[in-house]
């Protein structure tokens, strides 16, 4: 890993590495903890060559604030970087980035200043000037490094919200990623001020998620009017006096304007002091239909159970499969090799599949790829022996399970898988994990090979065969099957197929 303190290093060297390479920047203020390791693991895994950042950006700061007490750990930081693989640690002086933080230079300098629509409401109106500050430091970070792809976390929605609009009106070249908020067990938010915190401070300050929470559960009871969502949120808080609450703001996640009611979504944001250290959370509030998570090992019935409760609840199938293999159908006809995957991140990039709902129940949903369509050629046995390589690519992963996430905006769908509970769908209303045991499981199986003629099969063998398919599923590097915590487990052993479905609706029921 290099150090390069200086913007015309780094310039060269990016110069140098770029050439058809992707480059994530990850822009920080030190004091890594598992947030900002996140966005990093993130960058890592999507981008050839990942900047980090790190510069305790005075501009950030008013003079009653925290500048000079911030906690600074450059040591630790670049080891914690190093670990992680990080190629570039960019950790410029005030002088080098030509920020200096004192009203004589800031009059003399250029400064970009966001929509003052967006920076006069939540911290903004406690903090005069910070997104000013904000906005200016990443326009030139992201002008240094030019990265493809940024990373910042959704704890700070507003900086989100503000910088996703300054790359769109400047015609930056280069998309914003945003990354779930990481949190302790006790769901306080991680922050690099949280270590300004007493333990029992610390504990005081979990009302704020809870509250969020409280506010959340509220929501999908029906209750959709701002002031009586604030009203919830503040009577929570409340009752834990040490936490003094700054504001309380329900906003569009987009713009920042303040909403009377939630019509799709909405953004409940909390600052708040604990003694004298600042917190901020956030919950994004969705109108949408249920989405329900199934996931299991193989064997186990998933795939006809989700198709009945489709069927019967009026879901669109989300068919993950099909998928996986409408990309395997056009790797292979595009004369690609299934291993050059290269060629298949290249090929992801214009991919579009749309699922369309059958007209008959027993049908899995119609598939169209770039608008053609091929529900019947992605199940010929050379698509099958082909399409578990394909999924295990990283880039084919990344694309499609962004599309599936695109089908989870409005809800009202169901899927099948290994990750879809925690990985695809983690805020599912229903999760699901539907399992046998090994040996019921063989004997599925076994008896359907019967049913086809294959008398020469071993049950014993079979048993075998599954339990090694469950450890590898379980401990592969992408997507292992895991129950997400807050599934439901089905044990289908001793269970119809018409039981595990009823079953299923009626959990759907109680979460409506
Ligand atoms: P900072 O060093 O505080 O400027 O944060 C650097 C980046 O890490 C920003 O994009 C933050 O939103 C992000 N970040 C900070 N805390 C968290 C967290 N708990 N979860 C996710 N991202 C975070």
């Amino acid at each position: 890993m290099l150090l390069l303190p200086k913007v015309k290093e780094l310039r060269s060297y990016l110069a140098s590495q770029r050439q058809g390479r992707q480059i994530g920047l990850v822009p920080t203020m030190g004091a890594l903890h598992q947030g900002h390791i996140s966005l990093i693991k993130r960058a890592i895994a999507e981008n050839d060559l990942v900047v980090v950042s790190i510069f305790v950006n005075p501009l950030q700061f008013n003079p009653q604030e925290d500048l000079q007490a911030y906690p600074r750990q450059l040591d630790r930081d670049y080891q914690q970087c190093q670990k992680l693989g990080v190629q570039v640690v960019f950790a410029p002086t005030k002088e080098e980035i030509g920020v200096n933080g004192d009203t004589e230079s800031q009059a003399t300098t250029t400064t970009v200043v966001p929509p003052v629509t967006m920076t006069s409401v939540l911290c903004g109106k406690f903090r005069p000037g910070h997104f000013t500050g904000v906005a200016t430091i990443v326009t030139k970070l992201l002008n240094i490094v030019q990265p493809d792809r940024a990373y910042f976390g959704e704890k700070d929605a507003q900086q989100l919200a503000i910088i996703r609009r300054l790359v769109t009106d400047l015609n930056l070249p280069v998309e914003i990623v945003g990354c779930p908020i990481v949190r302790e067990n006790s769901g306080l938010a991680l922050s690099s001020r949280n270590q300004y915190l007493t333990e029992v401070e610390k504990q005081q300050a979990t009302i704020i998620r809870r509250s969020l929470q409280q506010v959340e559960r509220e929501f999908k009871a029906g209750i959709k009017d701002t002031n009586t969502l604030i009203e919830l949120a503040q009577t929570q808080l409340a009752t834990v006096p040490a936490v003094k609450v700054q504001y309380v703001e329900l906003v569009d996640p987009q713009t920042l304007e303040h909403i009377e009611k939630i019509e799709q979504t909405g953004l409940m944001a909390i600052a708040a002091y604990v003694n004298s250290t600042r917190l901020i959370d956030n919950i994004l509030l969705h109108q949408r239909q249920p989405i329900v998570a199934i996931d299991g090992p193989a064997g186990a019935g998933k795939s006809t159970v989700t198709r009945q409760v489709a069927r019967k609840l009026g879901l669109l199938y989300l068919d993950t499969g099909a998928m996986y293999r409408a990309v395997t159908w056009l790797v292979m006809e595009s004369g690609i090799a299934v291993d050059d995957e290269k060629a298949i991140a290249s090929l992801m990039e214009g991919v579009k599949i749309d699922l369309v709902p059958p007209n008959a129940a027993s049908l899995p949903p119609f598939v169209y790829l770039n608008g053609q369509e091929v529900t019947q050629v992605i199940r010929t046995p050379e698509v099958t022996a082909n399409v578990s390589t394909i999924a295990a690519i990283g880039a084919v992963r990344e694309q499609l399970v962004k599309q599936q996430q695109r089908y989870g905006e409005k809800g009202g769908i169901i899927a099948e898988g290994r990750d879809i509970g925690t990985n695809v769908f983690p805020d599912a209303e229903l999760k699901i994990f539907l399992t046998a045991s090994v040996q019921e499981r063989a004997r599925r199986r076994w008896q359907d090979l019967q049913n086809q003629g294959r008398e020469d099969i071993d049950l014993e063998q079979l048993a075998r065969d599954i339990q090694k398919r469950d450890e590898q599923d379980s401990n592969r590097p992408i997507a292992p099957l895991k129950k997400a915590e807050d599934a439901i487990a089905i044990v289908t052993d001793d269970l119809s197929i018409e039981e595990v479905t009823n079953q299923i609706i009626a959990l759907y029921t109680s979460v409506r």
